[in-house]
């Protein structure tokens, strides 16, 4: 395997970075996860203009786009992979001890791709589990989860609630109560035949796959309510999903311990979110 680290291709077992790097003492850093889709990284535009957002709520100089886009089709060349999970990330960099940001040099910057490992079918046909963590999400005024940051305990403590439940997946409440989101997914819910989603004002990652499934529902003549929603709503609806760029449109069949069928819309929404990459595709000339 090779890894893109700062300026180069370089084989996975040297990719080395300092035990120096304010990603690693600070989780420092900020980062995006995409998908490949024979060859063509989708989105690709989308998710570098949130890195820059990212960058710039934690005042973080990014290099020119053009640069991280050619770093990323450099990495998966050099690994062969048409269908690949596609990792960039940027740390403050290294530097001595000490919070202060402009210790370091230069960011650090990896691109990581694997083959893509599709979920098995059975997840998408049975719905996976979830539950609601005790973990609240971070405040908007204290990380805004609107920053993908390396600094993901927020969202690793949710997830060892949902391991320590047996369940795949745990849906933070915010500091009143509120849906937010997955440790890695926005959640989704149909009420009397209304899509509803946490807004952003609720403290979420405004998800890319969140927008384009909106999008789409708003596209087939569905009405989509983007508000503050309790858990109630969510366990008295009709159907739930949730959504990230890796598993794309993902059933929900348990949450807590109301099930739910693997619903219509949910496969809906997923065949049409299919036929959006078979169309950016052959906008890239696939
Ligand atoms: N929310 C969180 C906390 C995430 O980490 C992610 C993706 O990793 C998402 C939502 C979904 O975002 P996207 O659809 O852009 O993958």
């Amino acid at each position: 395997m090779y890894i893109f680290l700062n300026n180069r291709i370089v084989p996975a077992s040297e990719a080395h970075v300092s035990v120096y790097d304010h990603g690693f003492l600070y989780g420092d850093g900020i980062y995006e996860t995409m998908r490949a889709y024979q060859g063509i990284v989708f989105m690709l535009r989308r998710h570098l203009g949130r890195l820059g957002r990212s960058a710039s709520l934690i005042r973080l100089r990014l290099p020119e786009e053009r640069f991280i886009e050619d770093a990323v089709h450099e990495t998966l060349a050099a690994n062969g992979l048409s269908d690949a999970y596609v990792r960039i990330t940027f740390s403050r960099g290294k530097g001595p001890i000490g919070l202060d940001p402009d210790l370091c040099g230069d960011p650090t910057f990896v691109v990581i791709a694997e083959r893509f490992r599709e979920y098995p079918a059975a997840c998408y046909e049975r719905g996976m589990k979830i539950i609601f963590a005790q973990t609240r999400r971070n405040l908007r005024d204290a990380i805004d989860p609107r920053i993908k940051s390396l600094n993901f305990l927020n969202n690793i403590l949710a997830k060892i609630e949902a391991k320590e439940r047996g369940a795949d997946e745990a849906v933070m409440l915010n500091s009143q109560g509120f849906l937010t989101e997955g440790t890695v997914c926005n959640i989704f819910f149909v009420s009397h035949g209304i899509l509803c989603t946490p807004s952003v004002d609720a403290g979420i990652l405004d998800g890319i796959t969140r927008d384009i499934v909106i999008g789409l529902a708003q596209k087939s003549g569905m009405e989509v309510k983007e508000g503050m929603f309790r858990p109630d709503d969510l366990l008295r609806s009709e159907e739930v999903f949730y959504t990230n760029t890796t598993a794309e449109v993902m059933p929900v069949g348990l949450a807590e311990d109301v099930a739910f069928e693997a619903g219509e819309i949910a496969r809906m929404l997923h065949t049409l979110y299919r036929e959006e990459v078979e169309a950016y595709m052959r906008g890239q000339g696939k």
